[in-house]
């Protein structure tokens, strides 16, 4: 088979200017009908109503990971760095831009309901029957399962996997950098091209040369930023846990043999929780829109009113709890309860530490399964050292755990009944 396109393909984009595509394989890949499902999945779940900027799609940031792989891995050519291992770059190039492809619709929510988990998907999807599966084993029979390898990390040589999964790796890069121009908001911009620079392959590891700290120190400040501001929003995590909760009824009822006036099939396969590849990849985001637009009209009045509160934007309120103890806990329920509110959906205690996020740690916590590797410089006599030895800032951001407790709730019945409400807790949800 020819590798190389005769003519180079471009895609416009946004955030890199342009994306290269030189590689047969990568461009047959983009064809695939797997990766343009990804153009019908949202990078950021249900952001877009806090942000309403934030529509773009893993296929425009599973592109722009690819990219900045590839411009990463040209420097490491260009430079002739002998520790790079040349005959490593299409695996590379193809994990990059595969490495999301097996997200769902608003994936962080469903995989808490559901309990599956997207990376498996992703090496189904590359590894069974599929035109992804096809296209990789035309370059060879077991280079399917290579790509796979560097997504779960358990490829040979780490300096691949540490290309897109590292706490400095291609996928961070591009989603801050993505989710900062689609949100709207500053924090989230750095110096990419001085990064990219400044990266050497080592001793089978990528390394920062020492004149690029500041640049780093730069990238984690925006990365700190951009959980807090974007992807702990309080309004965020109420539309997630409203998405949750629609599904965790509609699962209820589907095993208590509730008849749904509609239920197409991909989504009958998932509250069922018995999916194949095939059914997977037929659940998108318009599908699941559409569900809520149809339940928003069913006869259970939990799953209407859950669905009608995510299509039009009626989330529930958040009190902060310093101390959520169980005392006041049961006492919030059994209030709730006295007024008809549903406290199994009604009252839910939120922690933002419970999101797969971290801002940066150089070390393994215990019992952590997934390791990302460290930031390491490296200085003029080539000594190398992690990057929170060198740098003030880096150190003060470190391991650092802020959060508050969060109790979200729906409003208007509290308002509504406020009479039949004890002073305590009146004050608690502010409704005097
Ligand atoms: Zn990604």
């Amino acid at each position: 088979m020819k590798q190389q396109l005769t003519e180079e393909k471009v895609f416009k984009d946004p955030v890199h200017h342009y994306i290269y595509v030189q590689d047969q394989t990568i461009w047959d890949l983009i064809n695939t009908k797997e990766f343009q499902r990804l153009r019908r999945i949202r990078q950021l779940g249900t952001s877009y109503l806090t942000f309403h900027g934030a529509e773009h799609s893993r296929f425009s940031h599973s592109l722009g990971v690819y990219e900045i792989t590839r411009k990463i891995i040209s420097q490491f050519e260009r430079n002739g760095y002998p520790d790079w291992p040349a005959e490593e770059r299409l695996v590379s190039l193809c994990a990059a831009l595969l490495h999301d492809v097996g997200h769902g619709p608003f994936s962080h929510s469903l995989e808490e309901v559901f309990d599956t988990d997207h990376e498996e998907w992703t090496c189904k999807i590359i590894l069974e029957h599929s035109e992804i599966n096809h296209v990789l084993r035309a370059v060879s029979e077991d280079f399917p399962a290579q790509v796979a390898a560097v997504i779960q990390k358990t490829y040979p040589k780490p300096i691949v996997v540490s290309l897109i999964s590292s706490q400095m790796d291609a996928d961070r890069m591009d989603y801050l950098l993505r989710d900062a121009y689609y949100t709207g908001v500053n924090y989230g911009t750095f110096d990419l091209e001085r990064i990219l620079r400044v990266l050497r392959p080592y001793k089978g590891q990528i390394v920062v040369k020492e004149s690029g700290m500041h640049a780093v120190e730069h990238y984690l400040m925006s990365r700190y930023q951009m959980y807090w501001q974007i992807y702990f929003h309080p309004v965020t995590r109420s539309s997630e846990i409203i998405l949750r909760q629609i599904f965790r009824r509609a699962q209820e009822l589907y095993v208590g043999g509730y008849k749904f006036d509609w239920m197409p099939s991909p989504l009958q396969c998932l509250l069922h929780n018995n999916m194949t590849v095939h059914d997977y990849l037929k659940l998108d985001e318009a599908l699941v829109q559409t569900a809520f637009t149809q339940w928003a009209e069913e006869q259970d009045p939990l799953l209407s009113d859950l669905c009608d509160r995510f299509l039009n934007r009626h989330l529930y309120k958040y009190i902060t709890i310093d101390n959520p103890d169980e005392q006041l806990l049961n006492e919030i329920s059994d209030c709730f309860s006295s007024i008809g509110m549903n406290p199994d959906y009604h009252m839910e205690i939120d922690f933002p530490f419970d999101l797969p996020y971290d801002v940066y740690r150089p070390d393994k916590k215990e019992g952590e399964k997934k390791e990302k590797a460290p930031i390491l410089l490296l200085d003029s006599q080539d000594e190398i050292s992690e990057i929170s030895a060198k740098s003030d800032i880096v150190r003060s951001i470190t391991g650092l755990h802020q959060g508050q407790y969060h109790l979200y709730y729906p409003e208007e019945p509290l308002k509504k009944n406020s009479s039949q409400i004890p002073d305590s807790l009146k004050k608690l949800f502010k409704l005097d």
